[in-house]
């Protein structure tokens, strides 16, 4: 038996030392053998939590600490419901998680020319938040509007969920945003009873309000699909799940991630004159594939990048392609929450921007998706893509600029 095969056998360094000490190792060899089973007796057995390799790859590093264009970013929290119960937002009232002096600060540095806070509620969470940031800082912030779940089992819901998007509008709203809580959490008694599918005709009347006031939809449906397969050895997020098992969508009454999405295409089929935001990335990065055939399929469709760079990243060239074929149907996006320490993806700051511009901007190798000690959607690293300038225009405002209706 040789020293491997030691190891492999037993699996401890420890039997090595002895194995060393007792003259099994060839001459030559025993200096080694020594150090790797001290080693291996002091650290083994490493937790997967614990497990932070340092690349050795020496490849270069570019700082990208502006954005070549003005950016808007398209898909920010900067205000969320007060109250919420299982999942569901329950109130008009916001809390705010920065000011907008604290969020200029970093949008001046970064060349963030506008925010869009998509979770601004309605009513008089709405007015307030409007005029805190989009009226005292003029296209530096723009706000969305979501639907008033709270009422949802009033008998004309769906006329009264049409009205408030016309009221939202003429309060500054500048388009409708629906988090997963429709088709995830939102059920028949609101908060308990069945789930309640994201084509709904109960909401046929919002959405087509939305394109009637030309207010892009911001939709989120499922997550990644790796949260709709069990959390065991082979889920390739498996410590994020294991850090939150509450994000994990598998078994009880949950659809399977292909329902949701084809839910929600046919609400979409349903509605050709409004325009839908299909944030994350069509909801399936993973699968480009699936995301450019809906596109296909859907002129009245664009998508963003947030928080899934992670997933375009680690795959350059067929990211690459994607945003060549489809410049003018993709918008930056973030996800960026001020102070979330739960999701260090989306913590809204410099590095975060960073992080971005340089996936956008150079050819870099191998790098972190993510302003955190260890990549949290996944142990891998990312490429950039190296956008040619016309179509890091069309990403980062341009076609932005065009959904939102701006004039310049
Ligand atoms: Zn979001």
């Amino acid at each position: 038996m040789n020293r491997r095969d030691l190891f492999r056998w037993t699996g401890m360094g420890l039997v090595a030392k002895a194995a060393s000490a007792a003259g099994m190792v060839t001459p030559g060899e025993e200096g080694k053998a020594e150090t790797d089973a001290a080693t291996d007796a002091q650290e083994a057995p490493l937790s997967l939590e614990d497990y932070q390799p340092r690349s050795m790859l020496r490849v270069p590093e570019t700082h990208v600490a502006r954005a070549k264009y003005p950016v808007i970013d398209i898909h920010t929290h900067i205000t969320d419901a007060k109250v919420a119960k299982n999942g569901v937002g329950l109130s008009a009232a916001r809390a705010y998680a920065a000011t907008p002096q604290e969020l200029l600060a970093v949008m001046d540095r970064k060349n963030i020319r506008s925010m869009v806070n998509l979770t601004g509620g309605y009513g008089s969470g709405l007015k307030e938040t409007v005029a805190r940031y989009d009226d005292a800082h003029r296209d530096r912030f723009y706000t969305f509007t979501e639907p008033i779940y709270e009422k949802f089992l009033e008998p004309k819901y769906s006329q009264l969920q049409a009205e408030a998007i016309e009221r939202a509008h003429r309060d500054g709203a500048r388009g409708l945003k629906i988090l997963k809580t429709l088709g995830l959490y939102l059920r028949s008694n609101i908060t308990s009873g069945t789930l309640v599918k994201i084509d709904d005709r109960r909401f046929d009347p919002m959405w087509d309000t939305c394109g009637q006031l030309k207010m892009p939809v911001a939709i989120h449906i499922a997550d990644p699909v790796a949260f709709f397969t069990p959390t065991d050895r082979y889920n390739e997020r498996y410590e994020e799940l294991h850090n939150h098992p509450d994000w994990s969508f598998y078994g009880r009454d949950f659809p399977k991630f292909m329902e949701l999405i084809e839910a929600r295409n046919r609400m979409m089929a349903r509605h050709p004159n409004t325009h839908f935001i299909v944030l994350h990335t069509g909801n399936y990065a993973e699968n480009l594939q699936n995301v450019s055939e809906n596109l296909d399929r859907f002129p009245h469709m664009t998508v963003d990048t947030a928080a899934r760079i992670g997933e375009l990243g680690r795959q350059p060239r067929a990211s690459k392609k994607f945003f060549d074929k489809y410049q003018d149907r993709i918008l930056f996006g973030t996800d960026a929450s001020p102070h979330a320490p739960d999701v260090p993806q989306q913590i809204f700051g410099d590095r975060l921007y960073e992080i971005y511009y340089r996936f956008l901007e150079t050819d870099d190798e191998y790098f972190d998706y993510a302003p955190a000690p260890k990549p949290p959607q996944g142990r891998w690293e990312i490429s950039g893509i190296n956008l040619p300038d016309p179509i890091l225009r069309k990403v980062y405002n341009e076609n932005a600029k065009r959904e939102l209706g701006l004039v310049s």
